[in-house]
């Protein structure tokens, strides 16, 4: 049985995740905040965040 995907899920589980590029934390935010750049890492403050890879397996 092929692995079922599910885009409504994945698009809530990944569309809006992004990664920050300098210490791999995740953030969860719309992505025309981060387009903006109006969203720091959590951890690090870093405004460098890039959208989450999905289809890399980790
Ligand atoms: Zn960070």
């Amino acid at each position: 049985m092929p692995k079922q995907k599910f885009p409504e899920a994945e698009a809530r589980l990944f569309s809006r995740v992004f990664i920050c590029m300098k210490c791999g934390g995740r953030v969860k935010a719309s992505p025309a905040k981060v387009k903006a750049r109006k969203i720091n890492c959590r951890k690090c403050k870093s405004k460098q965040l890039r959208a989450i890879h999905k289809d890399r397996k980790v």
